[in-house]
């Protein structure tokens, strides 16, 4: 049986007080929000704080808001957020994806702020302890070397988050508090491309929010390839929006990539302005996207297959939002109906 090591644990029932707890204890810290991920990567002995600081009791950051867009607390449940309001309707792309990540007992606890500072992960990393010991460890911890490329300087863990690339494609920014103040980023601002420092999070900034615009005009989805149907990290995640003109030409769109890098990928999309979404220019898009996914034999299924599959991914994306009925696919390949 796996233990957790020993560790203080605070209850803050504020944001403010669980920022003053982080700056007071430092790099010592680490905030436990559902612990679907941290929890198990302790008892892995991947993380090791002495000080837990649970947000549990913190009823702000599980507020939501309609205004200028949407805010949502970053102490909400997958299932809570789910059951938000228009959700389905008004951002499609992050309920599918919300609504795939893990079981639905791990999105009874598992947060959206949880989600998006999800660990990178690895098949040389998750490992229990002394599996990683007998490979003599690796450089993301305890070790020196890349098992993944030996001769990389850099953790190539992937980035296994499957809200991340849907809120990016929506246009989310989060914001950050910690005692000295708090500062607002795009969500891709969020991420580092390196297995081991992913997020630009500073030790003692809590996530507390979410903020979506409003989606006039815009379509979103969320696409993703894994090996069960029930539960699976994501081998690849699409996140696509896109907003057309009244005849169907696309006016703005966004495309992100995840599980194929160490951060959520942006695919450039200026291919698709002024045109329609035909078969053509979806197949330009997604050959671009193929060639752009760094897909790495860390994680499940075979990568020069799950790099081919890319573009076939983006396909179904951008065919559901030109309005194509999808749902057989995605029934198969989601086990989803919408
Ligand atoms: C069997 C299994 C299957 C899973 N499948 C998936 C999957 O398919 N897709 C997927 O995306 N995830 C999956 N997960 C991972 C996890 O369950 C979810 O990502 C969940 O949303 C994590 O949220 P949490 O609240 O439990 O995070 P925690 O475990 O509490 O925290 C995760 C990390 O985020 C940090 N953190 C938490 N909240 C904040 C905050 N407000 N501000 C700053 N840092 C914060 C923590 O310090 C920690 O480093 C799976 C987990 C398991 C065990
Ligand atoms: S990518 Fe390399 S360094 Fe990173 S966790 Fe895997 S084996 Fe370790």
């Amino acid at each position: 049986m796996m233990r957790l090591p020993w560790f203080d644990y605070r209850a803050p029932k504020s944001i403010e007080e669980a920022a003053k707890i982080l700056a007071w204890e430092g790099t010592g810290a680490m905030l436990l929000a559902g612990g679907t991920d941290l929890l198990p990567n302790m008892k892995r002995r991947h993380q090791m704080p002495g000080t837990l600081v649970g947000l549990r009791n913190i009823e702000d950051l599980k507020r939501v808001s309609n205004g200028n867009g949407l805010r949502l607390g970053a102490g909400l449940t997958l299932t809570e957020l789910l059951a938000v309001r228009g959700l389905r309707d008004r951002y499609r792309g992050l309920a599918q994806a919300a609504a795939q990540v893990a079981t639905p007992l791990l999105r009874n606890m598992g947060t959206l702020g949880g989600n998006l500072c999800l660990d990178t992960r690895c098949t040389y990393y998750n490992q229990n302890y002394e599996w990683r010991q007998a490979i003599n460890f690796c450089m993301k911890k305890d070790g020196d070397v890349c098992w993944v490329a030996t001769a990389s300087r850099r953790c190539l863990a992937v980035s296994s988050t499957d809200t991340a690339p849907a809120l990016i494609a929506l246009g989310a920014r989060v914001k950050l508090v910690s005692a000295a103040g708090a500062r607002e980023v795009a969500l891709d601002d969020l991420y580092n491309n390196d297995g081991i420092d992913y997020l630009k999070r500073k030790p003692d900034e809590i996530l507390t929010e979410i903020l979506l615009p409003k989606p006039a005009g815009w379509k979103s989805t969320y696409w993703k390839l894994r090996r069960r149907g029930s539960f699976d990290f994501p081998l690849l995640g699409v996140g696509a929006a896109v907003k057309t003109a009244g005849d169907g030409t696309v006016e703005e769109a966004r495309l992100v990539l995840g599980a194929v890098s160490s951060h959520p990928l942006v695919i450039k999309t200026d291919s698709l302005l002024g045109k329609k979404l035909t078969d053509d220019a979806i197949a330009e898009i997604g050959e671009t996207a193929e060639s752009r996914a760094k897909p790495m034999d860390n994680t499940d299924m075979d990568l020069r297959w799950r790099k081919h599959v890319v573009a076939d991914f983006v396909g179904y994306a951008l065919r559901e939002l030109r309005g194509d009925d999808m749902g057989a696919t995605r029934l198969r390949i989601a086990k989803q109906l919408v």
